[in-house]
């Protein structure tokens, strides 16, 4: 297993974690990470997804924030 190196930087300064993955949250998208190849493997960097939605305390108040002005919303 290469070697994770670094998380996504947009996502580095959250505190919030993602409940689904355990990283720090990646509201609005997937989460990915970076692994580095072993030399002998070629030294690439990679980009690997392992997360599809995040699950936050962020992301469950916007949610809510969300419901409640579709429910007031009068169109
Ligand atoms: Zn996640
Ligand atoms: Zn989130």
């Amino acid at each position: 297993m290469p070697e994770l190196i670094l998380e996504s930087p947009s996502t580095r300064t959250s505190l919030t974690c993602c409940q689904n993955c355990g990283h720090t949250s990646h509201c609005g998208g997937p989460k990915y990470v970076t692994f580095k190849d072993y030399a002998v493997d070629g030294g690439e960097y990679r980009e690997v997804k392992i997360c599809n939605h995040c699950r936050c305390e962020d992301c469950s108040k916007q949610r809510e924030r969300k419901w409640q002005k579709k429910t007031t919303k009068e169109d």
